[in-house]
């Protein structure tokens, strides 16, 4: 069987992520410490555990209903208010898939016609741009700068718009670099949207891990309710990887076409799972807030010791990412990370991983333990000393 001719050609034409090909090396040396993945390493919080078993223990085994539980749903559409003032109605306005990357997925799928345009800031989360291609459009990436601590600016909108652009992907806060959008800013990402009568798709799932200011959503803004998508999940701040919750919250023309995508790839997420996201978003605020605060500890060390090595290393404002700038070492970031591992036995990820533009880069995690990121700490020191 030749199987390059059974493959289909849009297939055949993504790339491996970045990042899989990475942990394929980091596989191969157990004493390795990884800052390279974007997992927190908390155990989900227990009274959200507790709701999966005890469903799970009153026999709930079923499919739901295709857009999901209706009372997640009307809790989703409570969180979304009561966090980010967004009001949308819980029958007909949210939709609740496995994780953020099917439903962002779901989302692109449900909206692209084959040939359609999509922008989206670079460097940025490695799903965008595949879910893009296996939908038939085609992704526009616009490089954002270090210079610029990776802000968006209108002006490289207007440089890559060009006619045929449908959507505009946005995460803020963003995934590889932490940063995060300030509020004049998205204000003019805005009025781009409506200018060029664009469709948002706002991921916003690091949302709650914001360490300085406050997280403020684009479909806050005044006419940019009905075009936009908004994405957010439970992954990251909830600790629940595993669980693979993720919703979308839109009009309801648009959750409709994203729940007929939906019902036949998926069918339902698992009937215990959405009553543990039930009890996640009612119930652990607290647990939510001392994670963060967990989370912005390590940070203020991983970035203080990076400045301590020579390494440029802007203060990531949200998220659980650095991203320092490695060419201080005369190395660039794929170099960087490559010897590291081989020599200093830290797995971060390569800033290319994320977009051309991430080059100088690396990616730093700090969901990793405190005592941990010290250890890396002492041994990227050494590493960069060698040099
Ligand atoms: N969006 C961003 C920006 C991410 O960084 C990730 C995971 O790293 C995801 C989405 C995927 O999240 P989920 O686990 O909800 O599928």
């Amino acid at each position: 069987m030749n199987y390059e001719t059974v493959i289909a050609h849009h297939v055949q034409g993504l790339n491996r992520s970045g990042i899989r090909d990475f942990f394929a090396l980091v596989q191969q040396m157990p004493n390795a410490i990884s800052l390279g993945i974007g997992e927190p390493d908390f155990v989900t919080p227990w009274n959200i555990r507790e709701a999966a078993i005890y469903s799970l223990e009153k026999g709930k085994t079923s499919y739901t209903d295709n857009l999901g539980l209706y009372a997640f749903r009307r809790e989703v559409a409570r969180y979304v208010e009561r966090k980010f003032g967004l009001s949308y109605d819980g029958q007909t306005e949210c939709l609740i898939g496995i994780g953020v990357s099917e439903t962002m997925d779901t989302a692109i799928r449900a909206l692209v016609n084959p040939g359609d345009k999509v922008l989206y800031h670079e460097p940025c989360y490695v799903s965008y741009s595949p879910s893009v291609q296996l939908a038939g459009g085609i992704p526009i990436a616009i490089p954002t700068h270090a210079k610029d601590n990776f802000a968006l600016r209108r002006a490289d909108l207007d440089a890559k718009w060009e006619p045929g652009c449908k959507l505009l992907i946005l995460n803020f806060p963003t995934n590889p670099t932490g940063g995060v959008v300030e509020r004049e800013q998205l204000e003019e990402i805005a009025a781009f949207a409506i200018e060029k009568d664009l469709i948002v798709l706002s991921d916003e799932i690091y949302a709650e891990l914001t360490y300085d200011g406050e997280h403020v959503s684009i479909a806050s803004f005044p006419g940019m309710r009905e075009r936009t998508v908004f994405l957010h999940g439970v992954s990251k701040a909830f600790a629940m990887t595993g669980f693979r919750i993720g919703y979308a919250c839109a009009p309801h023309p648009i959750i409709e076409a994203m729940m007929k995508v939906h019902q036949y790839a998926i069918m339902s997420v698992p009937i215990f799972i959405q009553e543990a996201g039930i009890e996640a978003l009612r119930n652990s605020d607290d647990a939510v807030a001392s994670m963060r605060e967990s989370y912005q500890r390590r940070r203020d060390l991983l970035v203080r010791r990076f400045r301590e090595m020579g390494l440029k290393c802007h203060l990531p404002q949200a998220t659980f990412y650095t991203f320092p700038d490695v060419t201080p070492t005369g190395l660039d970031g794929k170099t960087f990370a490559t010897r590291l591992l081989q020599q200093g036995e830290v797995a971060v990820v390569p800033g290319t991983a994320f977009g051309t533009d991430g080059h100088d880069f690396v990616r730093a995690s700090f969901s990793t333990q405190y005592a941990k990121i010290e250890k890396a700490c002492d041994r990227m020191q050494r590493f960069v000393e060698s040099l």
